[in-house]
């Protein structure tokens, strides 16, 4: 049987059925300009021939900027040929200065891979691209360091391998002309902040050999990008954001899944979308289901299967779940079998969305908010064939977030998408990478200055401690080795992930994370593979770990106990205090619970016996006094589970803020806290020292608590559920919860809340003004990360 894939395909109305909202992006014509005048003729040449007639406006822009010198940061949507940006400046200098060179980051191998082949098919003379990462053999790195001028690589290896060894790179190091930072709005929280100082790094050895590089950043579309760039690289950036590239319309679908009938459930997020991706198949148009993990994308991929050949024997096969991981033959595989119309449906992780291009689909299903607008847009993005009109669909799951979102259709459209937030100064990032940094060559005076304000107190600090020791020509590191810092972590060994099949280490995790995450019986996701923890040794920091594709998730409790150090800056507002300040949270892992995919149902709770962890980090927190709670028609009895729900919620709602996902963030809620003495909620950074995510809540107190309001109230059901007021993380078992006080509380904190939110510095010396932080014994009602 022949099925119709014509190039527009979108059964609109059969996707706008139930859809709570469907907005309309027009088509927009391209933009084509002509090659900036410094670009070579063979350069013209080889992208002609490769298809690329002339560059549009952006391209341009960016590619100008750069060449003039000037820092720049192109941030522009999916597909939107943002390499070109960087590519004619970078190419155009090899091709003319015969011993530059260019440095290529990627956050993935996958991306960093494509890149160098789109390089090399150019077949420029003398450009001499070569990938240096995990993979590179020994020979092949030598060969990189001593001869190759355009290196394909990343922040690890630049961390581990290349300034570390500086001295053996000065021949890159000294004629470094470009530093290019593909898909940069990768580099946020902990890691982010680590990559900023790897940066700053690279920048102060470069300047030590002579270089001062040009730094080309490329982005997906973010707030801000210009700023996060900066912050980033520590330079100051232009930013490019008008995008000039051709695209077809995009219809836009936000759904929530119906209730089922006769109870007080809804259809999981997982089997509307199975649902969707059979009716789209039906009729021919070519979809992709973005879900959270390989197993969905499997059981996805078979309802829609089973489903089809149902409806048309056969045509079951022409959907597949796609678990190529990252590698470009069987990318390419199902490309073709998708634009030859042989395969109609896919599932996949979201593992394809950093960077990688998937051509020749019409739809895309997105099964859960992703977390931010810019990967939203990222996902979305991928739908629409050579500029035809395409179709997306955001199914919500059972969150509250997803749930705000679907109903409140102006939170994702027609505005920007969310600033990437990284924080340099975070003390536990800032420390390790001083120490990095005086390991290669002995920090200056006038070094500190590129690692920001906190860098001189950090020195003194490690000089203190004895790390490193002051000498009349700088700071040195005073033992053997190399520091042993991780990107991704902040204090503490990070714990490796081994396969005890085969001895291969599959990653590392913080090891702030590493207890709730890898856990004995944890399942454990790596690029959308999924693992069973059978061993968890924190001695040797190490989990060990064998495949396997259970049909249930796992999810960590912890207790947790916190404790008010010092106070940054704080709102007065009667009734209502708002504060932002370093906590000591304790928390301990205690049991964890699993829950079969797809249903949610819980299967059972398994106790676990690991030690308490210790965190100093950054929180927000509000209290209320007893008095306004009464006047705002709340029972005594009632308020530790309004107070509670409210930061259910509040967690939940804080990445339409800030790109963090609700797992980076910790709460506790309490009726009576030693340190406040008020009924207080607090919600934490659960990375040591911060990652920058609750200074954003307290900047955006008022946006971020009213969004968290309009969410409880706008949730249809009665006593609070997973797309209000429950958390899939709660350490008190989602109780107690209240949800009609939870609004009573949001509703008397927001009117008594100044629009917006003043800070206020406080003063550094206890005097007069600064908030009351007596005790009063409570009943703590806690939760944790
Ligand atoms: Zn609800
Ligand atoms: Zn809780």
């Amino acid at each position: 049987m022949q099925y119709v894939t014509s190039i527009v395909p979108v059964p609109a109305d059969l996707l706008r059925r139930q859809a709570t909202h469907v907005e309309t992006i027009p088509a927009r014509p391209g933009r084509p300009v002509d090659w900036p005048s410094w670009v070579p003729s063979a350069l013209r040449a080889a992208l002609r021939s490769g298809g690329v007639e002339r560059p549009w406006a952006h391209q341009a822009a960016a590619a100008d900027l750069a060449h003039d010198g000037t820092h720049v940061v192109l941030a522009t949507g999916t597909a939107s040929g943002k390499s070109l940006g960087y590519l004619l400046p970078a190419l155009t200098r090899l091709l003319v200065d015969e011993r530059a060179t260019v440095i290529y980051l990627s956050p993935t191998k996958a991306l960093a891979a494509d890149q160098l082949r789109a390089v090399n098919s150019l077949d420029l003379p003398g450009v001499r691209a070569a990938a240096y990462d995990g993979d590179t053999t020994r020979e092949e790195r030598e060969w990189v360091r001593d001869h190759a001028r355009f290196i394909f690589t990343n922040p690890d290896m630049i961390h581990h391998a290349m300034l570390p060894g500086h001295g053996r790179w000065t021949r890159v190091l000294r004629r470094l002309a470009y530093v290019v930072v593909d898909e940069c709005h990768a580099y946020r929280g902990v890691f982010g902040s680590h990559v900023a100082h790897v940066l700053r790094r690279l920048r102060r050895l470069a300047a030590r050999y002579g270089a001062e590089p040009t730094f080309v950043l490329a982005s997906a579309t973010s707030g801000d990008p210009a700023g996060s760039a900066s912050r980033l690289t520590g330079l100051p950036i232009e930013a490019v954001t008008e995008d000039a590239s051709p695209r077809g319309a995009l219809t836009f679908a936000l759904r929530e899944p119906p209730m089922l009938e006769d109870t007080e459930t809804r259809k999981s997020a997982l089997s509307e979308t199975a649902d969707l991706l059979t009716d789209a198949v039906i009729n021919g148009t070519r979809t992709l289901a973005f879900v959270r993990s390989r197993k969905a994308a499997e059981i996805v991929a078979s309802m829609a299967s089973r489903a089809l050949d149902e409806a048309v024997p056969g045509l079951g096969e022409r959907v597949a779940a796609y678990r190529g991981g990252y590698l470009r033959e069987d990318r390419r595989r199902i490309e073709r079998a998708l634009l030859a119309g042989e395969l109609l449906g896919l599932a996949s992780t979201n593992a394809l969305e950093l960077g990688v291009d998937l051509v020749g689909l019409d739809a895309v299903l997105i099964c859960g908010y992703p977390g931010t607008r810019a990967s939203l847009w990222q996902q979305a993005g991928r739908a629409g064939r050579a500029g035809g009109d395409a179709l997306a669909v955001l199914i919500a799951r059972d969150d509250p977030l997803d749930m705000y979102i679907v109903h409140h259709p102006s939170s994702v459209f027609g505005r920007p998408v969310e600033a990437t937030v990284l924080d340099p100064a975070n003390p536990y990032v800032l420390g390790p990478q001083l120490c990095c940094a005086a390991a290669e060559a002995a920090l200056t005076p006038r070094d500190l200055e590129l690692f920001g304000p906190g860098a001189e107190a950090a020195v003194e600090g490690l000089t203190a401690s004895g790390a490193l020791r002051r000498r009349p020509t700088g700071w040195y590191w005073t033992r053997p080795g190399t520091p042993d810092v991780d990107l991704r972590g902040t204090g503490g060994a990070p714990v490796s992930v081994v396969e005890s099949a085969t001895g291969r280490l599959l990653g590392t995790v913080d090891a702030a994370s590493s207890h709730a995450m890898l856990h004995e019986g944890a399942v454990h996701l790596h690029q959308g593979a999924s693992y069973v923890v059978d061993v968890l040794d924190l001695d040797d920091a190490t989990a060990l770990v064998h495949a396997a594709d259970p049909d249930y998730s796992t999810h960590a409790r912890d207790v947790i106990d916190l404790s008010v150090v010092s106070v940054r800056s704080y709102v007065d507002a009667g009734p209502v205090g708002l504060f932002l300040g370093d906590v000591d949270v304790t928390s301990q892992v205690v049991s964890y619970q699993r829950r079969r995919i797809g249903s949610g149902e819980v299967i059972d709770t398994r106790p676990l016996d690991l030690p308490p962890r210790e965190l100093r980090t950054v929180a927000v927190w509000f209290t209320i006094s007893p008095r306004e709670l009464a006047r705002a028609g709340l029972a005594w009895a009632d308020v530790p589970g309004a107070l509670h729900a409210a930061e259910h919620a509040a967690i939940g709602l804080l990445p339409l803020m800030a790109t963090c996902d609700r797992w980076d963030i910790g709460g506790l809620s309490t009726a009576g806290h030693q340190d406040t003495d008020a009924p207080t909620v607090f919600v934490y950074d659960g990375h040591p020292g911060g990652a920058g995510f609750a200074e954003r809540a307290y900047a955006t107190a008022t946006a971020w608590l009213g969004a968290t309001r309009e969410a409880i109230a706008a949730c249809a059901c009665e006593t609070g559920c997973p797309s209000c007021v429950q958390s899939p993380k709660c350490g008190n078992g989602n109780n107690p919860l209240h949800k009609p006080g939870a609004v009573a509380v949001l509703d008397a904190v927001l009117a008594a809340l100044p629009q917006p939110v003043p800070s206020q510095a406080v003063p550094s010396q206890s005097q007069a003004g600064e908030p009351d932080l007596g005790r009063r014994p409570g009943q703590a009602a806690e939760c944790g990360p």
